[in-house]
């Protein structure tokens, strides 16, 4: 069958590889859609990060390894003892995989395993004809989730695990700096989750529109005002009970900071490569707290809600579909050289 494999810092190749073979418990699905993400970008231009170099500890898998963890096919094979999952059933998955014993496993927290892997990073993954999983990550999509909504479902799971993390309460106001897809994604949950207001800020004009179209109160571009005072206008000078800090650097953190008022919460969403400055005394004065998040728990059913009666919308954030041949080309490549025109490219294998 046909993949794209990762192969090292901008090398990844559309190959033919083995198809994979139904192992005890496994789940084997011929995939519709699986979406690009930020975090295949940066294993492609920055990597390996999340990538193993030598066998995972759970999976025993390392690179050369198949990218793609938003996904949605068909079941296609299910191994003797697979009782939950049937041939012919459309589906995608939780993308986490754990090891079940360890001390965080046995609470529940499967994102903080001792042994966690990621299907698309440490195990092959969805950008491939078919893909073969163990079967406790497979989700069935609800009749009204079509194949491309089902793509949304792992990125929509971060959203709303962001949500949670910054206890948002009903009637708050929140801001969400960054429209990129998780960014707009966090924006519809913190909607659905009750907030009274949301604010974005963003640079880029499409996505201002994007955001506004998706449900933003009101959209600010940090180049062009004082987002910090505008945004002290539109809420009676309290500023903003939860800033989701959806892009990953200094000004956006800044940005967070600067928009939020007392006793506020600032999520970490977007993924810091570097370290970032913290103005305690700021923080400290006015007891504004950061938290981070990372993956999912037990969010999924509850994307796979969202998206079924569409309290999230995802059609209007789909920019380009592709074929697995052009994954390089129109995929990796024009999100890097091209990112201002895209937010999520889905490929179809
Ligand atoms: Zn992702
Ligand atoms: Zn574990």
């Amino acid at each position: 069958m046909k993949a794209a494999v990762w192969h090292g810092k901008e090398d990844v190749r559309i190959s033919e590889v083995p198809e994979p073979f139904v192992g005890k418990g496994q789940v084997k699905i011929r995939v519709r859609w699986c979406g690009i993400c930020g975090s295949d970008v940066h294993e492609y231009k920055e990597g390996p990060m999340i990538i193993p170099q030598k066998p995972h500890p759970l999976t025993g898998k390392c690179a050369p390894v198949i990218l793609g963890h938003e996904f949605s096919g068909d079941v296609i094979e299910v191994a003797e003892d697979v009782k939950r999952i049937w041939i012919g059933e459309r589906v995608t998955i939780n993308c986490l995989l754990y090891c079940g014993s360890c001390v965080y496993c046995r609470q529940g927290q499967y994102n903080m395993c001792l042994k966690l892997a990621t299907v698309g990073l440490g195990w092959d993954g969805g950008f491939a004809e078919s893909v073969v999983v163990p079967e406790y990550t497979v989700l069935r999509l609800p009749e009204e989730v079509t194949y491309e909504m089902g793509a949304f479902a792992e990125p929509l799971a971060v959203a709303i695990r962001a949500v949670k993390r910054s206890r948002l309460k009903v009637g708050d106001t929140a801001a969400v700096i960054g429209a990129g897809p998780i960014g707009l994604l966090v924006l519809q949950a913190a909607r659905a989750a009750g907030a009274s207001k949301v604010f974005v800020v963003e640079p880029i004009g499409k996505r201002r529109e994007l955001a506004r179209h998706l449900g933003a109160n009101d959209v600010f571009d940090p180049t062009g005002c004082d987002v910090g005072k505008e945004i002290a206008e539109k809420t009676g000078n309290l500023r903003v009970d939860v800033a989701y800090e959806c892009v990953g650097n200094q000004t956006a953190f800044d940005t967070a900071v600067r928009v939020t008022g007392r006793r506020a919460m600032i999520v970490m969403v977007g993924m810091a490569l570097k370290p970032l400055a913290v103005p305690f005394l700021k923080l400290w004065g006015h007891e504004k707290e950061i938290t981070t998040c990372t993956g999912y728990v037990d969010e999924y059913p509850g994307a796979l809600a969202f998206l079924s009666s569409r309290r999230v919308l995802i059609e209007p954030m789909i920019t380009a579909k592709i074929r697995l041949d052009d994954f390089v080309e129109k995929g990796l490549i024009e999100m890097v050289q091209n990112s201002q025109n895209h937010i999520k490219i889905l490929v179809e294998p």
